[in-house]
């Protein structure tokens, strides 16, 4: 059985390591020390997780409840952790400090701060002077205690569920030690970040159980869930990897595009091109197993039971009896014009009056890609073999759904009609893919490539912001936003935004933030970083102002990425990219 404080002091020793191949190493020693039981919980909570990816489902602990939890198990009050938070802006170290505060009985606030600083500023280092061996020293849980407890939390729901989930806090933070708990609710809030992430995790498995990267990250991308590869990878090898196969019923990561600057040049690079409509609309997986049917968005959200006018469609159209099937839904109009983007994520969400709402807002779905067919995986067969398939198995002139239209050119001129015409019937653009690639769940690769004709946008994560005055008092009137390092596996701020927020939106967003901020200093607020914000912009500038280097002038929301994860959202070396061609 392994300690919780184990897989603390692994946390420790990988925050110290700026490498991932060492961290593989580290990790991978781990993986092989940890009980077969352990070993899937090890993968999700090294990332800061709790469910495998395939579930779609977070934590969703808000920093609020976890401060209550905070306050009741180092009987200290709010006001007091709220100025914690104020010192050390981070949950992990307020918690910390917290608890230790509790330990070592300091009568007063300001005295244990005078405390803290006659000793060593790192809390992390794991000294054992005095009262700081007292704050490190192991607590009593196992890895799999705190892990059923978190995911204990995470299910919690109804009636009683916010105190249920205080309580499970509080015990937790009671059991453990200041050093752990600080880990624990870095994993609570969703903020581990100790650097890593899928890759390091995939290469660990196959350094631990000696098998090739290339099969671990076959069944990855087949099942979705790490944890459920390490296992397999530990008890029957290369052998049980490579027969991994895709479930119907459990989403695959969606692959993705890149964007293109011009037909032209993408057709430097690819000698014969499949062009596509880019459709205006929100991404969708269907699963088909017989009669039934399951419907999953591009988060991995399960939209099933939004959505019963596909889920007829499918049943009528699809002759496959089981099948996973990808393509895009589009909101329409009664002329069978694409309608706002807004209208698609009104569907999605709505979980009463469904019929109604169906009714208001049809939706047509096209579809673009087959992942699996009867018993058969398609994502290593080319996309014209792809395609042919999805043809087949799907009814011509089904209400509600079709296959979209795909030309196979050498001919950019061929492109440039058909991106004309996408452009005529509002939609955004083309795609222009690889005809010879095979289907690579959650990469975004030149396999596939868009063309639009707007600037693209950025999609940047809100990680604070900023109390309004005058008209926007009590409002949210602008916002922090940060782009992604994912070499160092943290977010870098960028910039704000405080244009394109009407007064309606600004309302609705204050409400929607309240339960994310994390510690408030003035006018200034820190918000935990789960909404993504699409945002336009003039120009990039080089900005010594900001961690990312780089701001944005003129920057304005366009919209509010409902349909994004955070792990989605652009990295720091597309905004080099993108200042270089704006260079050049
Ligand atoms: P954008 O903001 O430009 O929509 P994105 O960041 O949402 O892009 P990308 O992966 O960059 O996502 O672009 C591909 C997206 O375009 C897909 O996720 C899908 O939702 C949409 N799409 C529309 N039509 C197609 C098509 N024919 N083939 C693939 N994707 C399509």
């Amino acid at each position: 059985m392994t300690q919780f404080s184990e897989f603390t002091d692994l946390c420790i020793k990988i925050e110290s390591i700026p490498g991932s191949l060492e961290m593989t190493d580290v990790f991978a020693e781990f993986l092989k020390s940890v009980d077969d039981d352990e070993l899937a919980v090890s993968c999700y909570m090294v990332m800061g997780e709790i469910f495998p990816a395939w579930t779609g489902k977070k934590l969703g602990l808000g920093p609020n409840l976890l401060y209550s939890a905070l306050s009741k198990a180092a009987g200290i009050s709010l006001d007091k952790i709220k100025a914690l938070l104020r010192e050390t802006g981070d949950v992990g170290e307020t918690t910390y400090k917290a608890l230790c505060e509790d330990k070592k009985s300091q009568s007063t606030f300001s005295s244990f701060f005078e405390a803290e600083d006659k000793s060593s500023d790192d809390s992390s280092d794991g000294n054992s002077d005095g009262s700081r061996g007292l704050c490190n020293s192991g607590g009593r849980l196992s890895i799999r205690e705190v892990y059923d407890r978190l995911k204990e939390i995470a299910d919690a729901s109804g009636k009683g569920a916010q105190s249920q989930k205080i309580k499970s806090l509080q015990y937790l933070f009671s059991e453990s030690s200041p050093i752990e708990s600080k880990y624990i609710a870095r994993i609570a809030l969703e903020e581990l970040r100790i650097g890593i992430g899928e890759g390091i995790v995939r290469d660990s498995i196959a350094k631990a159980f000696d098998v090739p990267v290339a099969q671990v990250e076959f069944a990855f991308m087949v099942t979705n869930d790490l944890g459920e590869v390490a296992v397999a990878a530990k008890k029957g090898g290369s052998d049980a990897l490579v027969h991994q196969n895709i479930q119907v019923g459990r989403p695959v990561k969606m692959m993705l595009a890149q964007v293109t600057t011009g037909i032209e040049t993408a057709f430097a690079e690819l000698d014969e091109a499949a062009i596509e409509w880019k459709f205006d609309g929100a991404r969708l997986q269907i699963h088909k197993s017989g009669s039934d049917i399951q419907l999953f968005t591009r988060r991995l959200e399960n939209v099933t039971n939004s959505m019963p006018d596909v889920v007829k469609a499918v049943t009528e159209a699809v002759t496959a009896e089981n099948a996973v099937l990808d393509g895009e839904a589009v909101a329409i109009d009664e002329n069978g014009n694409p309608r706002p983007f807004q209208d698609i994520l009104r569907r999605f969400r709505r979980k009463y009056d469904v019929e109604t709402t169906s009714r208001d807002i049809p939706i047509h779905v096209n579809l673009f890609d087959l992942l699996y067919a009867d018993g058969v995986s398609y994502i290593e067969k080319p996309l014209t073999e792809r395609r042919a398939k999805l043809s087949e198995i799907v009814k011509p002139n089904a209400k509600g759904i079709s296959v979209d239209e795909l030309k196979i050119t050498k001919d950019p001129e061929t492109a440039n009609e058909m991106y004309q015409a996408a452009l005529a019937a509002g939609h955004e653009g083309i795609m222009i893919k690889n005809p010879n690639s095979p289907y690579s769940p959650g990469k975004r690769g030149k396999n596939w490539l868009k063309k639009k004709p707007v600037m693209d946008t950025l999609d940047l994560v809100v990680i604070g912001g900023e109390w309004g005055s005058g008209k926007r008092k009590n409002k949210i009137g602008s916002y922090v936003l940060a782009c992604y390092d994912n070499i160092k596996n943290v977010n870098l701020e960028i910039g704000r935004v405080g244009t394109g927020l009407s007064d309606e939106l600004l309302d609705t967003l204050t409400e929607q933030f309240k339960d994310l901020i994390e510690a408030e200093n003035g006018v200034m607020l820190k918000i935990k970083p789960e909404v993504v914000f699409e945002i336009a912009f003039e120009e990039i500038q080089k900005s010594p102002n900001y961690p990312a280097g780089y701001a944005l002038r003129f920057p304005r929301l366009v919209r509010v990425r409902e349909d994004k994860t955070i792990e989605e959202i652009d990295t720091i070396e597309k905004i080099d990219r993108m200042y270089q061609g704006q260079k050049e």
